[in-house]
C-alpha cells in the first residue's frame, strides 16, 4: 500500500476521531484546522478515548503513548498537506466551504495523492470537479464516534479511479473497519435509508399518531435498534437532519424526502438535540428528559 503519511482536514466531532484511528494504526497524522481551540479540544478529546480503551482493555498504555506521539497539528492547509499520501477532509458540511478547501488542497498536495471527504451529504463529484484530479477523489464516510463505529461507507464519484476505490477499501480494513462501496448519489445509502425513517417517526409525532416515547420504544424493543429514531436525530443535530433530507429531496427531486414541518420548525426556534440541550427530550440537566411527549398536549 502506497499510503504512509495522512492528513486531517477539520479536528471537530469527526476530524479528531478520524485523526485517532489513522494514528492507533501507525499512520503519521498532521491534524489541520482554523481553530486552535478545536485543535487543543481534539487533543484532549484523543487523550480521553485511549484512556478509556485503555480502560476496556482494548489497547495497552504503551499504544495510548505511540498514538499520540503520531499525531502533529497546523492551522495552515498549504504547508501542511504537501507531505500527505491521503488527505481526509472533515471540515464543518457546508458546500461553499468545501469546494474551497478542495481547491486549496489541490493546489498543494503531491501527484498522486488521494484526496478523500468525510461529507454526510455533498456530491463527490461536485467536490472532485473543483480538483485537477477528479479521478483521485473519494468519499470516505467514518460513523461517529470514529473510533467505536466500524462502518465506512466508501463512495465512489462519476470519476472515481477503480484503483483509488480499491486502495481505500484495503485501507479501511487496515484500520479494522468495514468498508462498503456505494456510487455517489444524494444521501449515499447510509443516509438515504436512515434520514426517512427520521422524518417519518417526526410525521408520525406531528400527525399525533402517538407520542415521543411510544415511537422510541416500539423501534428499540420492536425493531432491537440500539437508540430510538427521535433520540438519535437529537445526537446527529436536528439541523443536520433537516439539511441531508433537503439535500436529497432537491437532488431527486422527489417530495418523498422534504422534511417534516414539526422538524423544520424544531429547527427553526433552535431546538437542534443534544448540542442545543433541548430537541425531542431535555437534556440540560444532565439525563434525557422527555419536553413533552406528543405534541398536542391533551
Ligand atoms: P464539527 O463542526 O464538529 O467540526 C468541523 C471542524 O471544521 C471545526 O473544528 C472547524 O473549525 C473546522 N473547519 C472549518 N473550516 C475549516 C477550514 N477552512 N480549514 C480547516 N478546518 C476548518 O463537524 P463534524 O460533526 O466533525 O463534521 C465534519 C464532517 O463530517 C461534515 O462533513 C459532516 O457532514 C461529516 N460527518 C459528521 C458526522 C457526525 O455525526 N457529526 C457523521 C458522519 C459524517
Amino acid at each position: 500500500m502506497s499510503i504512509s503519511k495522512v492528513a486531517v482536514i477539520g479536528a471537530g466531532t469527526m476530524g479528531n476521531g478520524i485523526a485517532h484511528v489513522f494514528a492507533q494504526y501507525g499512520y503519521p497524522v498532521v491534524l489541520i484546522d482554523i481553530s486552535d481551540d478545536q485543535l487543543a479540544n481534539a487533543l484532549a478529546t484523543i487523550e480521553k478515548n485511549l484512556a478509556r480503551q485503555i480502560k476496556k482493555g482494548t489497547i495497552q498504555e504503551s499504544d495510548k503513548e505511540k498514538t499520540l506521539k503520531n499525531i502533529t497539528t497546523g492551522n495552515y492547509i498549504p504547508g501542511n498537506v504537501g507531505e500527505a499520501d491521503l488527505i481526509v477532509e472533515a471540515a464543518t458540511e457546508n458546500e461553499a466551504l468545501k469546494l474551497k478547501i478542495f481547491k486549496e488542497v489541490d493546489a498543494s498536495a503531491k501527484p498522486g495523492v488521494i484526496l478523500a471527504s468525510n461529507t454526510s451529504s455533498i456530491s463527490i463529484t461536485k467536490i472532485a470537479s473543483v480538483t485537477t484530479r477528479p479521478e483521485r477523489v473519494i468519499g470516505m464516510h467514518f460513523m461517529n464516534p470514529v473510533p467505536m463505529m466500524k462502518l465506512v461507507e466508501v463512495i465512489s464519484g462519476y470519476h472515481t479511479d477503480k484503483s483509488v476505490v480499491d486502495e481505500i477499501t484495503e485501507l479501511s480494513k487496515a484500520l479494522d473497519k468495514v468498508p462498503c462501496v456505494v456510487e455517489d448519489y444524494p444521501g449515499f445509502i447510509a443516509n438515504r435509508i436512515l434520514m426517512p425513517m427520521i422524518n417519518e417517526a417526526v410525521y408520525s409525532l406531528h400527525e399525533g399518531v402517538t407520542g415521543v416515547e411510544e415511537i422510541d420504544t416500539i423501534m428499540k424493543l420492536g425493531m432491537a435498534h440500539p437508540m430510538g429514531p427521535l433520540q438519535l436525530a437529537d445526537f446527529i443535530g436536528l439541523d443536520v437532519c433537516c439539511s441531508i433530507l433537503n439535500v436529497m429531496y432537491e437532488g431527486f427531486r422527489n417530495p418523498k424526502y422534504a422534511p417534516c414541518p414539526l422538524l423544520v420548525n424544531m429547527v427553526t426556534a433552535g431546538n437542534l438535540g443534544k448540542k442545543t440541550g433541548k430537541g425531542f427530550y431535555d437534556y440540560t440537566g444532565g439525563g434525557k428528559e422527555l419536553v413533552v411527549n406528543s405534541i398536542f398536549k391533551k
